[in-house]
């Protein structure tokens, strides 16, 4: 069995090290907990150990585990790819979108939240992998696009966030994010609040924080091995098998 508590105290620990390494303080980390796959359950062991925030893919995840977290306060950020059709739902269980990555979604968000009479933080998704598989805008496209949400009054820009490169090569992964540390100085330049770099996994977040992240978001390092590959979450090629995560771990055969 996945020993939650344990991983976050390790994953804590990694985080202070990495702090120490770079003269900053464990405080300037949020760890944000990417809790795709993961069932309800075992969400609520990791809140109940203190943590705060979490992050899903999803709308379907997050509608189906949503009541069965009410009991302990925490916030819920969105990170997944965000299909304009979703939004409706994503913006009734988020307290924030982490993936807004392109005018049309913005521009939708920006009305429904104005038929609503509601705003909504967000973050920017940049690619700074240039891989194809991967969602996000372009580097090269951040700033404008950045300049062009800021004229839609009901999203309110927090930060930046993106995925590393998955390469064993540290210096290659570390560009990534020095490249979204050199687009939020930008951003900051022309007034643009982002103060958040949301950058960092299971894998990577040791060179994240050296690179300046504030939120890691990490999922394998606390709750283990997920049960299908991310391909499903990155790309949308792929149906995962019925996981059933808002119900008892005795339904889900997990008891
Ligand atoms: C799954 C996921 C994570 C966490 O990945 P791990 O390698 O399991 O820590 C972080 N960010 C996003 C956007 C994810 O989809």
């Amino acid at each position: 069995m996945t020993d939650i508590k344990n991983n976050i105290a390790v994953t804590k620990n990694r985080i202070k090290a990495s702090c120490i390494k770079a003269g900053r303080q464990p405080g300037e980390i949020k760890l944000l907990l990417a809790t795709k796959t993961v069932s309800a359950n075992d969400i609520l062991v990791a809140l109940k150990e203190g943590e705060t925030i979490i992050g899903e893919n999803k709308v379907q995840e997050l509608k189906e585990k949503f009541d069965a977290l009410q009991p302990v306060a925490h916030q819920t950020h969105f990170i997944g790819h965000l299909q304009t059709n979703k939004i409706k739902e994503v913006i009734k269980y988020a307290d924030c979108i982490q993936s807004v990555d392109r005018l049309e979604l913005a521009e939708k968000l920006q009305r429904r939240l104005e038929f609503e009479d509601r705003t909504m933080d967000i973050f920017l998704q940049v690619n700074t992998s240039y891989e194809e598989s991967k969602f996000g805008m372009l580097p090269d496209h951040a700033v404008e696009l950045a300049l062009q949400f800021s004229k839609l009054d009901r999203l309110h820009i927090k930060g930046l966030m993106t995925i590393g490169l998955f390469s064993a090569e540290i210096s290659k992964v570390r560009k990534c994010f020095q490249l979204l540390k050199h687009i939020q100085t930008e951003l900051l330049d022309a007034g643009i609040p982002a103060t958040e770099l949301s950058m960092g996994m299971s894998n990577d977040l040791e060179t994240a924080i050296e690179e300046g992240s504030t939120m890691i978001r990490v999922g394998t390092a606390i709750f283990g091995k997920r049960p299908f590959p991310d391909s499903y979450y990155w790309n949308e090629t792929k149906e995962p098998p019925d996981l059933n995560l808002g119900s008892s771990p005795a339904a889900q055969g997990l008891a």
